[in-house]
């Protein structure tokens, strides 16, 4: 891999480092900077986990979660170097952006195929099924003492991109990676659990309620569901509703392209992408402000909900 060396370097150069990664963090990038702290760590460095939010409620299980802290709670020091994970660009760090020091060096490792190489030093790999799956070569290559918090946090990353291993961008590296994780001391049945199998009662009843309004276009290719500020606010912080539902609509067989689209403000709806593999959504999404991967993608629309449905749907019929 381009760069990893030079990364290794850098950090073995700096004292003090800051991690950050997108806003509205998903289990990779979450673990991505708990394995990278845990690791910075180990070899006496000063690390900082700075998010644009506090760490949802429903993740708190996860190994070294205390580290993570929301920029708006905590006094900015100074630091050497900022290393930005699972990010495609830097406007998706939030208010992060506004702590940055200039004159300080930024290393960017991710695996979005939309990443803008924001970074003085990118370690970008569109191919890897994970952040997780990047950072474990850094780590080996950086002679990283993994320990079962490490070990646990890189395969729950690699888990959750993957679908549990189930979408194209499992490889036999990634299952490769994934064996040498599983010979730690951690349990990956548990791990699903807290993921997947933990979801409260009235969430799930909530949820086949929204489930069941979703509509479809382009002889059944096209599947989208719209979700008010009202119907969101009825789901607890333990239930993550925009993935039960993708993955309830990922298994129509006809259809193609999936999106959720929902009401942020009057005149702003957010809108994520999904594929089952012939779209790129990564591309999709960049229409709308967005990006992501080939098969998942996330972009906001600054119209309200019925306007950016529209305007979905045609950029959608012009590619299906
Ligand atoms: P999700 O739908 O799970 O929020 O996002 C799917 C993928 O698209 C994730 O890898 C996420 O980082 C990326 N993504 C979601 N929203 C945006 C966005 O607004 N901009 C960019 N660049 N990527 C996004
Ligand atoms: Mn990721």
């Amino acid at each position: 891999m381009k760069n990893l060396n030079k990364i290794l370097q850098i950090i073995q150069k700096h004292k003090s480092f800051i991690l950050s990664t997108h806003v509205n963090p998903d289990p990779d990038a979450l673990c991505s900077e708990l394995a990278l702290a845990a690791y910075l760590r180990s070899i006496n460095k000063k690390v900082r986990i700075i998010n644009d939010e506090e760490l949802t409620q429903r993740f708190q299980f996860l190994p070294g979660a205390k580290l993570i802290k929301c920029v708006s709670s905590i006094k900015i020091e100074s630091y050497d170097v900022l290393i930005v994970v699972d990010c495609g660009d830097l406007e998706r760090i939030g208010k992060v952006k506004d702590i940055i020091d200039n004159q300080k060096i930024i290393i960017n490792i991710d695996h979005h195929i939309t990443n803008d190489y924001f970074g003085d030093i990118n370690l970008v790999e569109p191919k890897a099924s994970s952040t997780a799956e990047i950072l474990f070569e850094l780590l080996v290559k950086g002679g990283c003492k993994f320990t079962r918090s490490i070990a646990q946090n890189l395969y729950a990353g690699i888990m959750t991109d993957t679908g549990c291993f189930r979408y194209n961008n499992t490889t036999s590296k990634t299952h490769k990676i994934v064996s040498e994780l599983c010979v730690y001391p951690f349990s990956p049945s548990d791990l699903y659990k807290r993921f997947y199998e933990s979801v409260p009662l009235s969430d799930l009843k909530e949820f086949t309620k929204v489930v069941s309004r979703f509509e479809d276009y382009f002889q059944k290719k096209y599947v989208v569901v719209e979700l008010s500020k009202k119907t969101e606010s009825k789901f607890s912080d333990n239930f993550d509703l925009r993935d039960a539902i993708f993955k309830y609509l990922r298994s129509i067989e006809e259809a193609e392209v999936f999106v959720i689209l929902t009401e942020n403000k009057k005149s702003l709806t957010r809108v994520n992408f999904r594929s089952s593999g012939r779209v790129n959504v990564g591309r999709l999404a960049q229409v709308f402000n967005g990006g992501g991967h080939h098969n998942a993608s996330g972009g906001v629309i600054y119209k309200n909900i019925s306007d950016a449905k529209r305007m979905v749907e045609s950029e959608v019929r012009k590619i299906i």
